[in-house]
């Protein structure tokens, strides 16, 4: 399509008629000049046995990331957010031979133990002769910590195999090719914004443009610009949703991509239809985990429907398992179970984590995801939450957090919710709402906000407490800490 060369026009760096591998905000790296910056830091740590890569959005995290597969050294990427304690844990766990960093960041005290490595990005160096054998399919590529969402982060060791079968089953499932060109806004130490994100296009031979932050301004003039994908999470897609109404050139941006994607959390029901309804396209949304890569996605050629993750990536086995370990047969759009998967897409282990490695797995090699879903008729997978945060037993019934939680945020007055079960004499458990209003100086009222869950669910699935609260409590991928929400 061309669409990559026009990317060429901004950037002064790269070798003229070159393609475009990485642009970060106003700095492009092409491919020859990516190779040969990896190549570098491939050749100082080559036999390291594993690395820490200091992940900020820029382009030496890319390139010491794509150095150390060369070097087939596995690289645990940072969260430079991380508080010390966090970084503390990563990296007495993880044991990292170095850091990789930019040569402007300033490391933490909790990394002043370790060998640090400047990562040279600029175009134009040597190339580096990578002489020796490469690695081996199941040698680990990268060690990613899981987000943290509910509990302590684990690390997960991902295969050359499980990276490449995620991106080769997602290429398929999306028409993703080289001439695709990404709009990037995520943070790079997570599966999404750093296997997907950055990784994904390079495997294809196409390019990301990387706004170093997220605005829908950023989104609206890379797409207009000759992007042709977007890889979100449900809290840039619910900006967007917001910046649609008063902003026709967003609009008109997002009409014109080929694939609007949404991941890492569940994309609320609102926001979807908001964003469907103002551009005519109907986001696409895949479920993946750390420890997994992506299960399941909306095929490119699928239909997109609010509240469902889509179908089963090739090469991956999905079931539904009730509690008592049955395997649900059968798509009713009803009978709720925990989602567990099987393929080439899984992690290899948990690092120094053997009990938490065995515990993960059935007798017959299946992970338990410890997120439950049910299916539709026609086998798209519909999350309803995690087991251990989401799921509400309440009055002798199973309640999803999330379809409450979709129903709170079509009322005006909600801004943000979220739902939780907290301990009853009667109910056993009952459903608390935890509200961020839209106006802090009129809040909606308990009474009304349960009648107009009542009024779209069952009346069982009424909100029985609402709490209100400034912000809730967000990762750096802006998921919902229910753990951390305040505790009476
Ligand atoms: P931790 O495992 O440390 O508690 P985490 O589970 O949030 O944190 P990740 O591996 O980054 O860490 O996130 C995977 C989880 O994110 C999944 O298990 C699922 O609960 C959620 N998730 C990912 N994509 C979606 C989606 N499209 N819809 C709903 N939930 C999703
Ligand atoms: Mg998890």
């Amino acid at each position: 399509t061309g669409s990559a060369e026009q990317a060429g026009a901004a950037p002064p760096a790269a070798r003229a008629g070159e393609r475009i591998a990485l642009r970060f905000e106003d700095r492009s790296l092409g491919y020859r000049d990516l190779a040969a910056a990896a190549g570098r830091v491939a050749a100082r740590i080559r036999g390291a046995g594993r690395v820490a890569v200091w992940a900020t959005p820029t382009a030496e995290t890319a390139v010491g990331v794509v150095g150390a597969l060369l070097a087939g050294v596995p690289a645990v990427p940072l969260n430079p957010r991380s508080g010390e304690t966090e970084l503390g844990h990563i990296v007495s766990d993880s044991a990292p031979a170095a850091v990789l960093a930019g040569p402007g960041d300033v490391l933490p005290a909790a990394l002043a133990g370790l060998e640090r490595i400047d990562v040279d990005a600029a175009p134009g160096g040597p190339p580096v002769p990578l002489p020796g054998p490469g690695p081996a399919d199941e040698d680990p590529a990268l060690v990613v910590y899981t987000s943290g969402t509910t509990g302590p982060p684990k690390g997960a060791v991902l295969s050359r195999r499980a990276v490449a079968t995620t991106l080769d089953a997602l290429a398929d499932a999306w028409r993703w090719t080289g001439d695709d060109v990404l709009v990037h806004a995520l943070p790079l130490f997570h599966v999404h914004g750093l296997v997907l994100g950055i990784l994904g296009p390079l495997r294809r031979g196409g390019s990301v443009r990387h706004l170093g932050r997220f605005s829908p301004e950023g989104v609206a003039r890379e797409l207009r610009g000759g992007a042709t994908m977007l890889f979100g999470v449900p809290t840039m897609y619910h900006r967007l949703a917001e910046a649609l109404p008063g902003d026709p050139e967003l609009a008109a941006a997002l009409a014109g991509a080929r694939l609007l994607v949404s991941g890492s959390a569940a994309l609320p029901v609102h926001d979807h239809e908001r964003i469907a309804a103002a551009t005519g396209r109907r986001v696409v949304e895949r479920y993946g985990m750390t420890e997994t890569l992506m299960n399941t996605s909306v095929r490119a050629d699928g239909e997109p429907r609010a509240g469902t993750v889509g179908v089963p990536l090739p090469g991956v086995e999905l079931r539904l398992v009730e509690e008592d370990g049955t395997p649900i047969t059968g798509y009713d759009g009803e009978s709720v179970g925990e989602i567990q998967v099987r393929g080439p897409n899984l992690f290899t282990e948990y690092l120094n984590r053997p009990d938490a490695t065995a515990a993960a797995f059935t007798a017959d090699g299946w992970f338990r995801t410890g997120d439950m879903a049910v299916r539709d008729t026609d086998g798209y997978v519909r999350i309803v939450g995690r087991k251990a945060t989401d799921l509400i037993k309440s009055g002798g019934y199973k309640i999803g957090a999330g379809e409450i939680e979709n129903a709170l945020l079509e009322h005006p007055a909600v801004r943000e919710a979220a739902v939780t079960g907290e301990p009853d004499a009667d109910l056993g458990e009952r459903v608390v709402a935890w509200i961020v209003p839209a106006d802090p100086q009129s809040p909606p009222d308990a009474a009304e906000l349960a009648d107009h869950v009542a009024g779209r669910l069952a009346p069982h699935k009424r909100p029985r407490v609402v709490r209100l609260l400034d912000a809730l409590p967000r990762n750096d991928m802006g998921k919902v800490m229910k753990r951390a929400l305040p505790r009476d």
